[in-house]
């Protein structure tokens, strides 16, 4: 498994790669979820690359960059023992030198939802994964929907820039208990992860009613907001009933593909969760 540290060792390598090369882009702290997508890219791709780094640029300066979990050393074996063919690992200083001032902002679909709750935020994303795109120059990229509003930025700044790249979801990996994974559960105390459930949980309850019929936007985000509420350590920042694409909220009846996505603090650790609903 090759690493590569800065864009120039990875514009060396990628030139002497032949076949179709599939990429994943991670913050690491690598879980299942990071796993799952490596595994949809060695299933389809001849060769796959990973990337780890933590962006300071999508961090707010009251955001957790600095205390962000960080294990390089175990990322790394775990990378290996799936049959990643190299990984991108570039420094700070390395993507960000200094005089550094080109950005790429998705207008509208930054400003809603976690990009109003964190300004900033997905301007950092589509700027630093257009930077890691260029470095590594992928046919294929694998996106989880945990990140819901991320994967559609994405797919809509590639429909944009015209960038020859197949964007790919994978479907979010869960806890048993139903918790979506996340790199950020590690800060929850044990009471704190004994509740966090509630927010799928919360999902659940509303995507059970579309099944049974209920078309009501209002009331299918009242449904989630119910089972949440039921527990008063959990603060919800949001549910939102939107527009699959736009992610626009839907007034009124769903007639169209949905998502239904959430924020919540529990402590100090914020967390997002989504489902979607198709009529
Ligand atoms: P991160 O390291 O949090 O930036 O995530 C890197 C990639 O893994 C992103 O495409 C995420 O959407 C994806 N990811 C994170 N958590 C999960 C999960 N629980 N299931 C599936 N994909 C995930």
């Amino acid at each position: 498994m090759e690493l590569l540290r800065s864009p120039a060792e990875m514009h060396r390598w990628r030139a002497g790669v032949r076949g179709s090369v599939g990429f994943v882009p991670t913050m690491g702290y690598l879980h299942e979820g990071h796993l799952s997508l490596v595994r949809l890219s060695r299933q389809r791709d001849e060769v796959t690359v990973a990337s780890i780094f933590v962006n300071p640029m999508q961090f707010g300066p009251n955001e957790d960059f600095e205390r962000y979990p960080r294990d390089e050393a175990r990322d790394l074996a775990l990378l290996e023992a799936e049959g990643v063919h190299a990984v991108y690992l570039p420094t700070a200083g390395a993507m960000y030198p200094p005089g550094f001032q080109t950005y790429v902002t998705v207008e509208r679909l930054s400003q809603l939802l976690e990009g109003a709750a964190r300004p900033g935020h997905f301007r950092g994303v589509a700027t630093v994964v257009v930077k890691l795109f260029a470095a590594v120059q992928p046919h294929r990229a694998y996106f989880g929907k945990k990140d819901a509003q991320q994967l559609r930025i994405i797919r809509r700044m590639v429909k944009d820039l015209d960038l020859p790249i197949e964007i790919v979801a994978g479907e979010t990996v869960r806890e048993p208990d139903g918790l979506a994974m996340s790199s950020r559960n590690v800060y929850l105390s044990p009471e704190e992860r004994a509740i966090a459930p509630l927010l799928y949980r919360g999902l659940c309850a509303a995507r059970e009613a579309f099944a049974a019929g209920e078309r009501d936007a209002e009331r299918l985000r009242a449904a989630v907001r119910e089972v949440v509420s039921q527990e008063p350590r959990i603060a919800l920042e949001y549910v939102s009933l939107a527009d699959d694409e736009t992610l626009e909220e839907i007034e009124g009846r769903v007639e169209r593909p949905a998502l239904l996505s959430l924020a919540a603090r529990i402590g100090s650790t914020r967390l997002i969760d989504n489902v979607e609903l198709a009529p």
